[in-house]
């Protein structure tokens, strides 16, 4: 691949929006450029994914830089696939180089860095993404079939062709139960990675289907009447030694004791932050009973509806430890990937402050439990729409003191917004807007 000098290179941040935004500079400009980056603008946190800015308190006024890592660098020119992407992703900064409050790679840094200083323990993440591709034809009852995979034409394997080239470790990709959903997996890295990672794959996955002449689209939920597309995040934790500690022999299911304040932390405060991970006004559509995603704060051992779900390990070898983890199934990619691991990452946290108990796994239909039941098993049905789960986001002390106000009240300012765009139209005309916009 030749560049020239002039080529240019975006330097980009994923937003509340879950978008990812920025500006480019040509590719001559980017040593002087590494630690200034780009100017950036408070009121940018503001602008949802359908146009209209969200009342903000910067108005006109500030500057920011984003700052680019180029750990994140892709450059990728494949001219038989049609994928031509220069991009790299970065971290707002203040202009005196501190981390701006609504930068959310810097929350995540912010959360991933509290864990270790308290507890000593990192993580490691993988995300699956589920999405429809535009470019084939659907059709009811083909989930998982060859038919669908061939109908897909060339798009999956170059996919696979273009997420390898940007150093993805592909694990798997699968024609979806969804007529024309389609569903990737990465294997797992070190949390700010993995979340790194989730934001190119999208744009990778976006790319591809462009130079098919089609196009992908993430949205949470295309049909309400059908399946939506999740964003599964599997995590697992490791002491300082990177010696893996979610799995315990003696321990029931084998959920070791931190880990289970981890799990523990993220059900307790799921309400909460319902709104951080199902961020979209069709976002709730999705998280309904008999959907496989997730409708209730429980732990689930190999269940698909639970919000966390303890994975299956095949075989009975040696390394269980090393593969044992966990997966939370309760978002979608209507939000930031780095948003939604640090608000895991703050809840687990949580979890392992307060020294919680491993919660006590459901082995039923939790969607069929009287009232009485879910209180006796201290569960609770998720927000059930957006404004709801703003209601408890804005009003929990613990995401304010997790995430700081200045992003609480920006993400609730946005999300309002985002609701009253919608407001009055079906669900069906709904879920159009948001396949157009993610
Ligand atoms: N489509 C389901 C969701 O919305 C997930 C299906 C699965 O991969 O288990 O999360
Ligand atoms: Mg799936």
């Amino acid at each position: 691949m030749t560049r020239a000098d002039t080529d240019l290179v975006m330097i980009c941040t994923s937003d509340v929006a879950g978008q990812v935004r920025g500006k480019a500079i040509p590719r001559k400009a980017i040593e002087a450029r590494s630690e200034t980056g780009i100017g950036w603008t408070p009121t940018n946190v503001f602008i949802t994914a359908f146009g209209p800015i969200a009342p903000s308190p910067f108005g006109a006024l500030g500057d920011l830089c984003i700052r680019p890592d180029f750990s994140t660098s892709v450059d990728l020119d494949l001219p038989d696939f049609g994928v031509d992407e220069s991009f790299v992703l970065g971290d707002i900064l203040e202009l005196d180089g501190t981390p701006w409050s609504c930068c959310l790679r810097g929350a995540l840094r912010l959360a991933l860095d509290r864990l270790k200083e308290r507890h000593g323990v990192t993580l490691k993440a993988s995300f699956e993404h589920e999405f429809h591709y535009f470019g084939t034809q659907p059709q009811p009852g083909l989930g998982y079939s060859l038919r669908a995979y061939r109908r897909l034409g060339p798009f999956a394997n170059r996919v696979m062709a273009v997420l390898d080239a940007a150093g993805l470790s592909i694990d798997t990709f699968m024609p979806e139960y969804g007529p024309a959903q389609c569903e990737v997996t990465v294997g797992p890295k070190p949390a700010l990675r993995a979340a790194d990672e989730a934001v190119i794959l999208r744009e990778l996955v976006r790319a591809t289907a462009r130079g098919t002449g089609s196009r992908a689209s993430f949205a949470p939920i295309l049909d309400p009447s059908g399946v939506g597309n999740g964003v599964h995040v599997h995590f697992s934790l490791y002491d300082e030694n990177g010696t893996p500690i979610s799995y315990d022999a003696s321990a029931e299911n084998g959920v070791s004791r931190r880990a289970g304040s981890f799990v523990a932390g993220i059900l307790a405060h799921l309400p909460d932050f319902t709104a951080i991970t199902a961020a979209s006004v069709p976002s709730y559509l999705r998280l309904t009973p008999h959907r496989w995603s997730a409708a209730y704060n429980n732990f689930g051992k190999q269940d698909r509806e639970s919000a966390v779900r303890i994975c299956p390990v095949f075989g009975a070898d040696a390394d269980i430890a090393r593969k044992f983890h966990y997966e939370f199934r309760a978002a979608d990619a209507a939000t930031s990937p780095y948003l939604l691991l640090a608000a895991l990452v703050h809840a687990g946290l949580a979890g392992l402050d307060d020294g919680l108990a491993t919660p006590a796994v459901t082995e039923e239909d939790v969607s069929e439990l009287s009232e009485a039941q879910l209180a006796e098993r201290t569960l609770q049905r998720l927000p059930q729409d957006l404004g709801s789960a703003l209601d408890r986001l804005s009003a929990s002390t613990w995401a304010r003191q997790a995430f700081g106000d200045t992003l609480i009240d920006a993400f609730e300012s946005h999300k309002r917004t985002e609701i009253e765009i919608m407001a009055g139209l079906t669900d069906e005309e709904v879920c159009a807007r948001y396949a157009e916009a993610y």
